[in-house]
């Protein structure tokens, strides 16, 4: 009897997962179309009109889809067919991302539209429960001015540096915040309520160039996350590399500079923020005057600072012949570069493109573009949504496995 249960449960099982998939595959069309009718999803996913509209009439309970009026009646004739489309109302989630200056929170609906963005400082004493608290009130916060009920909510999905695997939610090391093995995405769901999804902040900005930036519809790409460190990941046929890069640790010059990793020379040591403050400051800082920052470099060099145009120059220069490199390895479609870039967008673009256009092989050229990201210091936060999205609502990885 019990092999027989085991059978019964085997083959249940199974056609619930046939179910599941079909019905993410329908989601993923709505998603993909403002509207489309039920014949249309059958013929589009060769699917029978009985399979059809018994899922699209569950997504209709459940407040996923809405019926939104009539299309054209059929050429051979026969009634106008009624078109469907994601409901924008009735289902959102919620997407966070933890820097180590400020944190964003955001809801978004089915369609990925932001209904609101808050953007606070993150709380100085960097404890795990001090920021999953800060993290939970500010959610909290949010559904309330959205005025939207919290059972309505599919999901958090958050982005945030470090060692992270996003299938187990722990972050084994947080170099921003000095957390070792943190069950992170367990914590959250706890406090929350919400089930949660977390990935590394990298990863999550590229999402967010897919979903709602310059790397829509863009099938292999190269994003660098320019910020205190440097970040990178690799999309290959539209999905991101679950695996670490370490682009801003690629050595570039023999000169005796220190890098946070223990090395010397690297990228990341004379082409990130804090390489760039770190220069200025030791060269143009007077004493008794507050550090310069980031952007009053570029001010200063924007302004025609011979001294602070140099260094923002010479930044650009290592990052143009990296991403040479990177771009003739790879061949990809684009390299976009993201995160904090927008302080020196101007003059560290020109340096950047004019050391890739020297460097880079024609062949690579015709085809790769480089890049700056569109949505700026908020690719984390859309990401978020998006990764919120994928995970608990188009269920990305059932209709499109790794
Ligand atoms: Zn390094």
């Amino acid at each position: 009897l019990e092999k027989e249960n085991e059978k019964v449960r085997v083959r249940t099982g199974n056609q619930a997962m046939v179910r599941e998939v079909n019905r993410a595959l329908i989601l993923d069309l709505l998603r993909r179309n403002d509207v489309i009718s039920r014949v249309q999803i059958a013929k589009t996913l060769r699917l029978s009109k009985f399979t059809v509209s018994a899922i699209v009439n569950e997504l209709i309970e459940q407040e996923f889809v809405i019926e939104s009026g009539k299309g054209d009646a059929p050429k051979k004739g026969g009634p106008k067919p009624i078109l469907l489309s994601l409901n924008t109302s009735g289902a959102f989630v919620v997407g966070v991302d933890i820097e180590i200056k400020h944190t964003i929170v955001a809801i978004g609906n089915l369609k990925g539209e932001l209904l609101l963005k808050t953007c606070i400082p993150t709380v100085r004493e960097y404890s795990v429960e001090n920021v999953v608290e800060q993290v939970s009130s500010l959610i909290d916060k949010s559904i309330q001015q959205a005025g939207i009920a919290r059972d309505s909510i599919l999901g958090l999905g958050v982005s945030i540096g470090g060692l992270i695997d996003k299938t187990t939610g722990i972050i084994a090391f947080s170099p921003n915040f000095h957390w070792e093995n943190v069950h992170f995405a367990e914590i959250l769901e706890n406090s929350t309520g919400l089930q949660t999804v977390i990935d590394h902040s990298t990863r999550v900005m590229a999402l967010g160039e897919q979903w709602y930036g310059c790397a829509k519809h863009v099938k292999n790409m190269f994003y660098i996350n320019m910020g205190y460190g440097i970040g990178s990941t690799i999309v290959v046929d539209g999905r991101i590399s679950p695996n670490h890069c370490e682009f801003g640790h690629t050595f570039v010059t023999k000169k005796d500079v220190h890098c946070t990793c223990g090395k010397t020379g690297c990228l990341e040591a004379v082409a990130s923020i804090r390489a760039i403050e770190e220069i200025a400051n030791e060269q143009l800082h007077d004493s008794g005057e507050d550090r310069l920052t980031a952007k009053m470099v570029a001010d200063l060099a924007n302004q025609g600072d011979a001294a602070a145009k140099n260094i923002v120059m010479e930044a650009g220069r290592y990052l143009g012949r990296s991403i040479s490199i990177v771009a003739n390895l790879l061949n990809p479609d684009k390299i976009v570069i993201g995160g904090e870039i927008a302080f020196a967008e101007h003059l560290l673009l020109v340096s950047i493109l004019t050391e890739y256009e020297k460097n880079t092989l024609d062949l690579i050229k015709k085809h790769a573009t480089v890049e700056i990201s569109s949505l700026g210091m908020d690719s984390g936060v859309f990401g978020a949504v998006a990764l919120s999205l994928d995970k608990f609502v188009f269920k990305q990885a059932m209709i499109n496995p790794a």
